[in-house]
């Protein structure tokens, strides 16, 4: 399950495995699919991810 970040108001998705934050959970959902398979990050994936 990717978890759940609240912050100012706003929500983001995080992937447990990789760290990486995601305004979209689908997008957060693939990539720890990604990552719990291949114990590594897609780049097509994570280029999506954003600073928080
Ligand atoms: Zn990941």
């Amino acid at each position: 399950m990717v978890k759940e970040i609240k912050k100012s108001g706003k929500k983001y998705f995080e992937c447990i495995e990789c760290n990486f934050v995601y305004k979209n959970k689908k997008i957060a959902e693939e990539c720890e699919g990604y990552c719990k398979k291949h114990h590594s990050c897609n780049t097509e994936i994570t280029k999506y991810s954003i600073q928080v």
